[in-house]
């Protein structure tokens, strides 16, 4: 059980970022996560007054607060408009809605988990994270960052038109994925992001070459040769790379033959 001793509404990110120097504070996201830890706090850095709950839209970018819940990047017109059904793909199997209206994009990027639906079709898009201290950071970087005492400010997704589609494999209907696949294309550029492996996300990005047709399954050959795969207690190494070829396949498929995500 988590014993938090006192909860601190932060005026300003530069209090927030003060008090989790701190080792026995945390900041606070929506907390669904964290209330699993066996832990005693002493201070939970509350956000919530920061205005970072918006999601900003310009026409190069969607620039997302940390405190949005996952349902709000899920259901958001524009970003829909822009990637349609990628987030509800991507964020549909997690819980359940009352928790997906809990959870924060904050909380799920920042704590890079290898089973992240979130970090890996964030991971396909254009995405930067912004970090108080750290400034702008691509995700490409910040996935394999150390953990530090940094606040997640915003991610910022740019307008890039690439195509994308999002796929996922789980055992039951709402279990962490065995394996998580997401496909984006722009110009002659693919790029598929692949999670739950059962570690962090990471990237591959393909050239297509352009005198032949792009082959969707000689691409996702061409990915899985550059990714490791390993076993836990919901699959082993090599199931997970079959999945992840399958589901690489399929994701071109749908994104080169033109049907958006
Ligand atoms: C039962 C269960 C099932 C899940 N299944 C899935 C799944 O299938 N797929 C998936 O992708 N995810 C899954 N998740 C994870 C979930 O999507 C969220 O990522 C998770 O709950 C963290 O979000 P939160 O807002 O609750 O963060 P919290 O629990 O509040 O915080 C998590 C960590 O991030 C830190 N933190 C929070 N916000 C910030 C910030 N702005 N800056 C710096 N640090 C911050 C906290 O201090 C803490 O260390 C699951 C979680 C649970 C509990």
């Amino acid at each position: 059980m988590m014993n938090m001793e006192r909860i601190i509404r932060v005026s300003s990110l530069n209090e927030a970022w003060t008090l989790n120097q701190e080792r026995s504070n945390v900041i606070l996201g929506g907390f669904m996560w964290m209330k699993m830890a066996n832990r005693s706090v002493a201070a939970g850095i509350d956000l919530s007054l920061l205005g970072l709950d918006q999601i900003e839209v310009t026409p190069e970018e969607f620039r997302i607060g940390c405190m949005c819940t996952l349902r709000m990047l899920e259901l958001h017109p524009e970003i829909n408009r822009q990637f349609p059904g990628y987030f509800a793909k991507a964020l549909g199997s997690l819980v359940g809605v009352q928790f997906r209206n809990g959870a924060t994009v904050g909380g799920s990027v920042f704590g890079r988990y290898g089973f992240s639906d979130v970090l890996t079709s964030l991971l396909a898009l254009d995405t930067r994270v912004e970090l108080y201290q750290g400034g702008l950071v691509p995700l490409t970087v910040f996935v394999n960052q150390k953990l530090d005492n940094d606040i997640l400010v915003r991610i910022i997704i740019r307008r890039d038109n690439r195509t994308a589609a999002y796929l996922s494999q789980r055992n039951t209907r709402t279990d962490f994925p065995v394996i998580a696949v997401a496909a984006a294309c722009r110009n002659q550029t693919v790029y598929i992001s692949v999670g739950a492996r059962p570690m962090k996300a990471a990237l591959v990005e393909l050239t297509l070459s352009d005198d032949a047709a792009a082959d969707p399954d000689s691409l996702a050959q061409q990915a899985v040769s550059q990714l490791s795969f390993g076993k836990d207690m919901r699959s082993s190494a090599e199931y997970r790379r079959h999945l992840a070829q399958v589901y690489i396949r399929r994701g071109l498929e749908q994104i080169l033959g033109g049907t958006k995500a």
